[in-house]
């Protein structure tokens, strides 16, 4: 498995105004000192690999030797004969900081942070993946986004991964959450349509949608 860290990150002043709602209580200037503070406490580091999918079945995939269920996954990967495990963590400090905080807005200010850092990474290591395997269009999946993977597929893709604590000091507890909680695992493989969970999931009131559910996309899937 190949490790990436640091692996960088990008959080420009604009963005930081726009998605923490700072032009009426702060604007950049706010933004840049929730920077100064987060910045120092923030350890982005990534471990993916290229994985072989050895059989498909109705609604499984077996990927060398480790099997994932679900009908969703396994309708992405048709046409693919290869997949990327990852996870990717920025680390615990700034959701101590975080936690530690009075305020519950600055408090809800370091957290987004944390949210905004992850997605920039894990735009990062997707482009990375890309370019070295020479791949176009990459998506990806989650375990527990969906009702259809759900979080106990944790297990078999942190084994498929190997020595994930030791890697990026990502560990799994009884529930299968992972600790730092700022962290994100899952597959990536190439896909002719982007494909966005967010489309299949009618979740409310969700701050971390990136597409509005849609009911016929659902359907093409029969779950
Ligand atoms: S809408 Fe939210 S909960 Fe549902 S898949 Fe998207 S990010 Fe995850």
């Amino acid at each position: 498995m190949t490790v990436l860290d640091p692996i960088p990150v990008s959080l420009p002043v604009e963005l930081v105004v726009k998605r923490l709602r700072l032009a009426r209580r702060g604007g950049e200037t706010l933004a840049r000192e929730l920077l100064a503070e987060a910045a120092p406490l923030l350890r982005p580091r990534a471990v993916f690999r290229e994985a072989f999918i050895e059989a498909k079945g109705e609604a499984e995939v077996v990927v060398e030797g480790w099997t994932f269920r679900s009908l969703i996954l396994r309708k992405n990967l048709d046409k693919a004969e290869k997949l990327y495990p990852f996870v990717l963590t920025v680390g615990g400090g700034l959701e101590e900081r975080a936690a530690a905080a009075g305020d519950i807005l600055h408090q809800y200010d370091l957290e987004t942070l944390a949210d905004l850092a992850i997605e920039s990474a894990a735009e990062h290591l997707s482009d990375l993946i890309g370019r070295r395997f020479g791949l176009e269009n990459l998506s990806g999946m989650s375990p527990g986004s969906l009702e259809d993977w759900p979080i106990t597929e944790q297990t078999p893709l942190f084994d498929l991964l190997g020595d994930v604590a030791k890697a990026v000091g990502v560990r799994l507890t009884e529930s299968l959450l992972m600790v730092p909680r700022k962290s994100v695992s899952g597959v990536l493989f190439a896909a002719e349509e982007t494909f966005v969970s967010c489309r299949l999931c009618p979740r409310d009131k969700c701050q971390g949608r990136r597409a509005a559910y849609d009911e016929d996309f659902r359907l093409t899937y029969g779950v």
